[in-house]
C-alpha cells in the first residue's frame, strides 16, 4: 500500500492507495494557517494510515513550485512554505520514503493511470478550480521542466485582463478562465450596469460559487453568459498555443468547473476553430471529463515517485 496526501487550500486529505490505484481508506482535516501547524497534521494523518497497512512509500500534492529535485517546496502560499524542506522533514518524521510533486501534476498523473487520459502519451489536463492547473505529457513523458515549474497553463498568456492575477501578472489564463476569474467577470458587468437580480443577490448574501454561474449562464442569464463567454475565449486561446505547441490528442479538464460537462466542452469545441490554427486539417483534440474526482490529488500523490 501507498499513501497519497493532497495538500489543499481548505483541506489535507490522505488516503491510502492499492497497487490497482483504488482507494481504500481517507482521512481528512481542516488545513491550518501555519507551516508548522500543517506539517503536525501532515504527519498525524499519514500515521493515522501506516496503523492500518504496511506502507511503501508517502506522496504529496503541493498546491506551489518545488525544486528541480522535488524535495523541497519552493513557493505555496496558502501553505504557508518558502524554501521548505519538506520531504526531509515528513521523511525523517515518518522514517519512510516521501516523494513531492505540484498538485496539477498529481491529479494528471491519476488521470494517466486510471482515469481520462489512460494509454494517451500526448495529452494535457487543465484544472479549473479557484485558479487553473496544468499538465502536460509529451511522447508518454510527463513534462515538469528545467526547474520544476512546466505546464503552469494557468499562468500563461492569453490577453490583457481588468485585474492583475495572484502572481503579479496581468493577462494570466488563470484571470478569464478560474472560479476567480467568473466571479471578477461577473461582478465587473453588474458594476457595468448588466442586469441580473440572481446574481447581484448571489453576490450580496456571498454565495457567488461556480455552479451558480455556470448554471446560470446555461440559462442565458446576461451577466453569467459574459463571465461564461470569457472563461471559454481564455481557454481556447490557451488551447490553441497548446497545439501549435505540443500537439495532444486529447485534452481533459478536471476541477470544480468541469462539472459543468458537455456545456463547457461544446462551448469550446465551437471557439477552437480551424481559422485560428496553422494546420487547419489536423484534427482538434478530444476534449473530456476528468474522470477520477477529488481522489485525483490522493491517488496521483502516489505516483510522483515516477517523476524523480
Ligand atoms: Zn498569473
Amino acid at each position: 500500500m501507498k499513501i497519497g496526501i493532497d495538500l489543499g487550500g481548505t483541506n489535507i486529505a490522505a488516503g491510502l492507495v492499492n497497487r490497482h490505484g483504488e482507494l481504500t481508506e481517507v482521512v481528512s482535516e481542516k488545513t491550518p494557517e501555519t507551516q508548522g501547524k500543517i506539517i503536525e497534521v501532515m504527519v498525524h494523518l499519514a500515521k493515522k494510515l501506516m496503523a492500518c497497512a504496511p506502507i511503501g512509500l508517502v506522496g504529496i500534492g503541493v498546491p506551489g513550485v518545488l525544486s528541480a529535485d522535488a524535495k523541497t517546496v519552493i513557493h505555496c502560499p496558502n501553505a504557508d512554505m518558502m524554501n521548505t524542506p519538506l520531504a526531509q522533514i515528513m521523511e525523517e518524521a515518518l522514517k519512510t520514503s516521501v516523494y513531492l510533486g505540484n498538485d496539477a501534476n498529481a491529479a494528471g498523473l491519476a488521470e494517466s493511470h486510471y482515469g481520462a487520459l489512460k494509454d494517451e502519451p500526448n495529452a494535457a489536463m487543465f484544472t479549473l478550480g479557484t485558479g487553473v492547473g496544468g499538465y502536460l505529457v509529451v511522447s508518454g513523458k510527463v513534462v515538469t521542466g528545467a526547474h520544476g515549474c512546466a505546464a503552469e497553463f494557468g499562468h500563461t498568456y492569453v490577453g490583457p485582463r481588468h485585474y492583475d492575477c495572484g502572481c503579479g501578472l496581468n493577462g494570466c489564463l488563470e484571470t478569464f478562465s478560474s472560479l476567480r476569474g467568473l466571479q471578477a467577470s461577473v461582478l465587473k458587468a453588474l458594476n457595468e450596469g448588466v442586469e441580473s437580480k440572481v446574481l447581484a443577490q448571489a453576490v450580496k448574501e456571498n454565495k457567488l460559487d461556480g455552479k451558480l454561474i455556470l448554471d446560470r449562464a446555461k440559462e442565458g442569464d446576461p451577466a453569467a453568459v459574459i463571465a461564461f463567454e470569457t472563461m471559454i475565449f481564455g481557454l481556447s486561446i490557451a488551447i490553441r498555443n497548446l497545439m501549435h505547441l505540443t500537439d495532444p490528442a486529447v485534452i481533459a479538464f478536471g476541477g470544480g468547473l468541469a462539472r459543468a460537462g458537455d456545456f463547457l466542452f461544446d462551448a469550446l469545441r465551437e471557439a477552437v476553430v480551424p481559422e485560428q490554427l496553422a494546420y487547419p486539417d489536423i484534427a482538434t483534440p478530444k476534449f473530456v471529463g476528468a474522470q477520477l474526482g477529488n481522489d485525483a490529488g490522493i491517488i496521483g500523490a502516489t505516483l510522483l515517485d515516477r517523476l524523480v
